[in-house]
C-alpha cells in the first residue's frame, strides 16, 4: 500500500531569516523537509539546517510530562498540581521577587500572553530574553539615531545595494540566505567590504575589501571612515541638509581626530579605511548589515552609532537596500520585542510609564498594571527569589556560567518550561513540557520586520502543550484580572492587532500567502513596509540625529597573565545554545565538538599544535578544548563557538556592563591558552 505524503508550509525554525519550508508528513510522523520553492525570502533553497529542521523534533530528551523535584529527585506530576504549585508560589509572592526569562523561539502568541499574565496576575515588569545579549545596544543606538531599533530594508532588497558593508556579522555561516543574495549581487558588480578580525569564511569569499580590525576598535574604525568622507567631499550634503541634524558637531569632533592615531587603534591602514570609506561613500545604495561583532560589546551602542552617522552621512536611508541593518538571531528575533515580555517596553515597543500602563489598562480592562521599569535578565538572575524561564537556557547563553549556576541553584523556586531537558531544566523545581513549533499554531516576526505563520503539523509529544495555553491556565488559576479565555491562537492575535498598532492590518488569513507581511501594516488593505524611512525618521521630529561618538576601551583588558582576547560566535552546522541542532545527527556529525582557534605565530611560540587539547583560562573560569592553528584569525586572539555547552565560551566571560544596555562584554575576554601537559 502506497503511504500518502503531506508537504505542510511553514517557516525554518532556526535563524532570523525566516525561509519557507515544506514538512513532508507521513502518518502524522515528519519525515523530511523541502524547500519552499516559491517563498520570496529563500527561493527554493535552505540552508544545512533548515534542510535538517526536524530530527530534533524526535531526540531523546523531549520533555513529555511535567517534573516537580521532590526530595532532591524530579517526578512525573499531572498538570493540574504542577500547575497549582506554580500559581500559588506566584501568587505569595511579592512583584519584586518573581522574574520571568522568555525566549525568541517562542510564538508572538506565546509572548503576548506571557507579558499579559506577568503584568495582569503578577503585576511586574520584570521580563527580559536573551536580546539582552544580542541586541540590547542597538534599540538605544538606533532610538537615538533615527527613532527606532529595527531593520529598515527588506531582505529581499539587499541586492539593490552596490555597495554591502557586513560589520561584525560572519554572514555565510549565521545568514547563510542573506550571503546568497550577496553573491548574487557581487555577480551584478555589487562591492562588499567585511569588517572583521577574523578572516572569516565570509570575508574570504564576499569580501572585496577586508578590514581586519583590533577586536572591539570599531568607533575608531568607523570614525576614520567618516573623517575621510568628510575631508574628500563625498557627503550627501542634500540629504544632511533636508534630513538630519548635528551634524557640525560631529565634523568639529573628527576635524580635530589624528587619522594615524585612528587607524592605529584600529589597527587597519589608512590607505585601506579611506579605500573602503570612499567605496560606500561613491556608492548608490549602501547598505550596513550587522550583528554580534558589533552589538555584543559593552560599548555596543557606539558602535552602532557610528555606523547610523556613517549611512545618515550619506544619505543611505529611505531606499531599498540601505540603512544600518540589525540582523536579529531567532526565528521570532523581531517578534520577542514587539510583543513587550521585556523590563521596559508594553506591546508594540511602547515604554513603560504611567502613559502607557493607563493604556493597556483600557485595552484589558484591568486596573494597577505596573509603570516602572523591571529588571533586566542578569538583576533577575541575580535578586528574583522566583524564577520562570520559558524556552531559554541562561545556563548556555549567560556570561559566566559558573556564577549563573551558583544564581539558579540558589532560588526559592526555580520553573523551567521547554521541549528538552536542559542544562537549566536540570536545576528546575518545576518542569513544564512545551510544544515546539510544528506542534502548534502561531506567527513569528523576522529579522526584517516580516510576520509569518507557523502551523500545527504533527502533535506534540506526551503531555506536552502550547506555551500560550500553559500562561492561559496560569492566569486562570490566579485569578488574574483581564481576560485569558483565548480559544486559539488566532483569537490572541486578534487582540495583538488592536493593542499593538504597527500589525493592525495583519490578519491570519492574510499570512497565508508565501513570505507574510512587513510591518507597518496599519490597516487590512495595506501591503505592508519593505522600507522604513521613507521621507522621515521615527525620531520626534522626524530627522536623523548624529551622534558624537568617542571610542572607548573594552571593560576588561589582557594583562600578563591573560594576554589573549577570545571571542566566540557561530558554525553553520550549528544554532545557539545547540540544544536543536545538536541533537541533529547529520548536523552533529559535521560539526560534533568545539575548538579555539588561535593564530599560527601564537600557536608556535606557546608550543601548541594543530589538534593539540589545550586549556583555556580567564578571570572566571576554564575550558578545555581543541586548538586549531590557523593564520585567519589576527596574533593575540582567540575564537571558539558557543554552541558546545560542554567547552562554552560562557564560562569564560565577564559581567555585563552597566546601563542602559546592560550588554556583557562578550566579544572581548581576555583569555591565557596552555598545552595540557
Ligand atoms: Fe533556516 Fe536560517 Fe538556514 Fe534559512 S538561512 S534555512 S531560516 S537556518
Amino acid at each position: 500500500m502506497t503511504m500518502m505524503l503531506e508537504y505542510v508550509p511553514t517557516v525554518c525554525p532556526y535563524c532570523g531569516c525566516g525561509c519557507g519550508v515544506h514538512l513532508v508528513v507521513r502518518d502524522g510522523r515528519i519525515i523530511g523537509v523541502e524547500p519552499w520553492k516559491e517563498h520570496p525570502v529563500n527561493e527554493g533553497k535552505n540552508c544545512p539546517k533548515g534542510r535538517n529542521a526536524f530530527e530534533f523534533l524526535y531526540a531523546e530528551g523531549r520533555l513529555e510530562r511535567p517534573l516537580v523535584r521532590e526530595n532532591g529527585s524530579l517526578q512525573e506530576f499531572s498538570w493540574e498540581k504542577a500547575l497549582e504549585m506554580i500559581a500559588e508560589r506566584l501568587r505569595d509572592a511579592d512583584p519584586g521577587s518573581v522574574g520571568l526569562i522568555n525566549s525568541g523561539k517562542l510564538t508572538n502568541e506565546d509572548l503576548y500572553v506571557l507579558q499579559k499574565l506577568a503584568r495582569c496576575a503578577l503585576k511586574t515588569n520584570n521580563m527580559d530574553n536573551c536580546s539582552r545579549f544580542c541586541h540590547s545596544t542597538t534599540v538605544p543606538a538606533l532610538v537615538s539615531t533615527v527613532g527606532s531599533g529595527v531593520m529598515p530594508t527588506s531582505q529581499t532588497d539587499i541586492a539593490q545595494a552596490d555597495c554591502i558593508l557586513l560589520a561584525g556579522v560572519n554572514v555565510k555561516e549565521t545568514y547563510p540566505l542573506i550571503a546568497r543574495r550577496i553573491i548574487r549581487a557581487k555577480q551584478r558588480g555589487t562591492r562588499v567590504i567585511v569588517v572583521d578580525p577574523r578572516r572569516t569564511v565570509t570575508a574570504k569569499v564576499l569580501a572585496d575589501i577586508h578590514l581586519q580590525l583590533r577586536p572591539g576598535a570599531d568607533v575608531a574604525l568607523v570614525n576614520a571612515m567618516i573623517k575621510t568622507i568628510a575631508e574628500e567631499g563625498l557627503e550627501d550634503s542634500d540629504f544632511i541638509a533636508r534630513r538630519t541634524k548635528g551634524v557640525e558637531e560631529l565634523r568639529a569632533y573628527l576635524a580635530a581626530a589624528d587619522m594615524d592615531e585612528l587607524a592605529e587603534v584600529a589597527g587597519v591602514p589608512v590607505h585601506a579605511i579611506r579605500e573602503a570609506a570612499r567605496t560606500y561613500a561613491r556608492a548608490e545604495r549602501g547598505c550596513i548589515l550587522y550583528n554580534a561583532g558589533i552589538a555584543q560589546h559593552a560599548a555596543g551602542i557606539g558602535n552602532i552609532q557610528a555606523l547610523a552617522n556613517l549611512a545618515l552621512l550619506t544619505g543611505n536611508y529611505g531606499k531599498p537596500g540601505t540603512g544600518v541593518n540589525p540582523l536579529r538571531g531567532h526565528l521570532n528575533g523581531e517578534g520577542f520585542g514587539d510583543m513587550g515580555p521585556l523590563a521596559v517596553f508594553y506591546p508594540g515597543f511602547a515604554p513603560v510609564n504611567e502613559a502607557t500602563a493607563a493604556r493597556f489598562e483600557r485595552h484589558w480592562g484591568v486596573v494597577g498594571l505596573p509603570s516602572e521599569p523591571g529588571m533586566s535578565y542578569m538583576d533577575m538572575m541575580e535578586k528574583c527569589d522566583v524564577l520562570y524561564v520559558i524556552g531559554a537556557n541562561p545556563m548556555a547563553s549567560a556570561p559566566d556560567t559558573r556564577r549563573v549556576k551558583a544564581l539558579l541553584a540558589s532560588k526559592e523556586f526555580l520553573v523551567v518550561q521547554d521541549i528538552f531537558m536542559t542544562e537549566t531544566a536540570e536545576l528546575a523545581d518545576v518542569i513544564l513540557p512545551a510544544a515546539a513549533w510544528a506542534e502548534k499554531e502561531g506567527t513569528v516576526t523576522e529579522v526584517d520586520r516580516r510576520v509569518q505563520r507557523i502551523g500545527k503539523t504533527v502533535a506534540p509529544p506526551g503531555e506536552a502543550r502550547p506555551d500560550w495555553k500553559v500562561f492561559c491556565e496560569l492566569a486562570g488559576m490566579m485569578d488574574a484580572e483581564g481576560d485569558f479565555g483565548y480559544g486559539s491562537a488566532e483569537e490572541v492575535f486578534e487582540e495583538i492587532r488592536r493593542t499593538v498598532p504597527q500589525y493592525a492590518g495583519i490578519t491570519y488569513e492574510r499570512l497565508e500567502r508565501a513570505g507574510g507581511i512587513q510591518w507597518p501594516c496599519p490597516s487590512e488593505d495595506h501591503p505592508g513596509t519593505e522600507t522604513m524611512f521613507v521621507g522621515r525618521f521615527a525620531t520626534p521630529d522626524g530627522l536623523g540625529h548624529f551622534q558624537v561618538v568617542a571610542y572607548e576601551e573594552p571593560v576588561e583588558m589582557t594583562d600578563e597573565e591573560y594576554p589573549y582576547v577570545l571571542t566566540n560566535g557561530r558554525l553553520i552546522f550549528h544554532y545557539h545554545s545547540g540544544t536543536m541542532s545538536r541533537r541533529t545527527k547529520r548536523l552533529n556529525d559535521e560539526a560534533p565538538s568545539g575548538f579555539v582557534e588561535l593564530n599560527t605565530q601564537d600557536a608556535r611560540e606557546t608550543g601548541i599544535e594543530d589538534g593539540n587539547e589545550v586549556r583555556v583560562k580567564s578571570r572566571r573560569g576554564e575550558i578545555r578544548a581543541t586548538a586549531r592553528v590557523t593564520d585567519d584569525i589576527r596574533r593575540g586572539m582567540l575564537f571558539m563557538p558557543w554552541h558546545f555547552t560542554e567547552s562554552g565560551p560562557n564560562t569564560l566571560t565577564g559581567p555585563c556592563a552597566g546601563p542602559p544596555s546592560k550588554m556583557p562584554e562578550f566579544k572581548f575576554c581576555a583569555a591565557r591558552i596552555e598545552a595540557m601537559r
